[in-house]
């Protein structure tokens, strides 16, 4: 179906942060997938891990124990605090198990119509409850009615989270990402997760994380809560959890952790013996070669050098570069003007970028860059940007 405007070019094979099409033309990857092969491609860990797996059981379904799943949910608990985990396919998934986990949270506690509270300009999936989580009219357009249960606020607004405290008896959670994504890598003050956590402790709603796009060390530590210090109730897993084997996964401690009981909630696929094992590699490689340091000091470089050869100043066509935003490496480049056409020129240079909330290059490159891929990144981009005040043809 018609659900996708693809870019004009099909990968045949990759090698880390590279990817071949099937001309043989070569490409640097920075978007991994859109944050998924956050160890970039062919990953010897994972290849190994993925073909001694298929060799010896696929899948069993969740009637029977799952060794790899006990052992994945173990690692996981354990890097982010957490006490139990649930394993499904994909982000939209693991946000629905947070939103029904929370829903029956407040039902316990007697609350008829448990409300849970979203920011805008979120992403949280596209499956129906996801996609009236989303802060993004354009995700809902056309699928109404919407689900409900949602109140949404200014994100990185704590006033408007007390307000709602105020108002509504029916809150049971708050459904964030620690930075949004897909909303334009937008970064909250550092005392917001910690503002967001006092509130929920003051009235009792579970801090629900969005950490699909966020997790796995993409940020320069292990989850994107980490650079706060706060404790979530819940969070979720999905992107770089595998390095392309889908999987999700929803996290919970505490009171939350207890809500689920046998029949609540299911998922077929969810934690089989294939995804865990490549999730499992995933950890052993991130932790066996200190990814998550290395994300961030590269977050860093990518960063200084992008904003020292940006920001010097307005050109005589505007400011151009209005903002450059990194954690890790989540890096967003806010331009004063639509900039979707980088994409498509970056393409043709063999550079592969994303642009989101219209005006804000994405870099989302694998964890396993070299110093001299980085800096291949940051010229790229830079040439493209001076591209569109110069309107050389580059
Ligand atoms: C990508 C993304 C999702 C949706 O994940 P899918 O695997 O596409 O369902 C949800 N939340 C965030 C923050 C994301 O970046």
């Amino acid at each position: 179906m018609s659900t996708y405007s693809r870019l004009p070019v099909t990968f045949e094979r990759g090698e880390g942060a590279w990817l071949w099409d099937n001309t043989g033309k070569k490409y640097l990857d920075a978007i991994s997938g859109v944050a998924v092969c956050g160890l970039g491609h062919a990953h010897p860990a994972v290849a190994d891990a993925v073909c001694r797996q298929v060799r010896t059981l696929v899948h069993t379904s969740n009637l029977y124990g799952i060794a790899k799943q006990q052992q994945l949910g173990e690692r996981l608990t354990a890097l982010a605090g957490m006490e139990k985990a649930f394993f499904c396919n994909s982000g939209a998934e693991a946000n629905e198990a947070a939103i029904k986990l929370a829903r029956l949270y407040g039902h316990k506690k007697g609350i008829a119509l448990p409300t849970v509270v979203v920011a805008e300009g979120s992403f949280h999936g596209r499956t129906l409850a996801t996609l009236s989580a989303t802060g993004n009219r354009k995700v809902q357009a056309g699928f109404e009615p919407l689900v409900r249960g949602f109140l949404r606020v200014a994100y990185n607004d704590l006033e408007a989270l007390h307000n709602i405290a105020k108002n509504s008896a029916e809150v049971v959670a708050v459904l964030l990402e620690p930075v949004q994504g897909e909303g334009g890598v937008n970064i909250p003050n550092d005392d917001y997760l910690a503002g967001v956590r006092a509130l929920c402790d003051q009235h009792g709603w579970l801090m629900m994380l969005d950490e699909v796009q966020t997790g796995m060390g993409r940020t320069g530590r292990w989850f994107g809560f980490q650079h706060s210090d706060v404790a979530p109730d819940v969070i979720t897993l999905a992107k770089g959890l595998a390095n392309g084997v889908p999987i999700g996964a929803c996290l919970a401690r505490g009171a939350a952790a207890e809500t689920f009981k046998p029949g609540n909630h299911a998922s077929t696929f969810g934690g089989n013996p294939l995804a865990c094992s490549a999730a499992l590699a995933v950890i052993d490689t991130i932790e066996n070669h200190r990814l998550t340091e290395r994300a961030a000091v590269l977050g860093a470089r990518i960063a200084e050098q992008l904003r020292a050869r940006l920001q010097h100043g307005a050109s005589a066509h505007g400011k151009l570069v209005n903002e450059i935003r990194n954690r890790g490496l989540m890096i967003g480049i806010e331009l004063d003007r639509p900039c979707g056409e980088l994409v498509g020129k970056a393409l043709e240079h063999g550079l592969l970028i994303n642009v989101t909330a219209e005006r804000v290059i994405r870099l989302l490159p694998p964890l396993i860059l070299s110093d001299a891929e980085a800096d291949q990144i940051v010229d790229g981009v830079v040439e493209l940007v001076t591209s569109l005040v110069s309107g050389e043809r580059i």
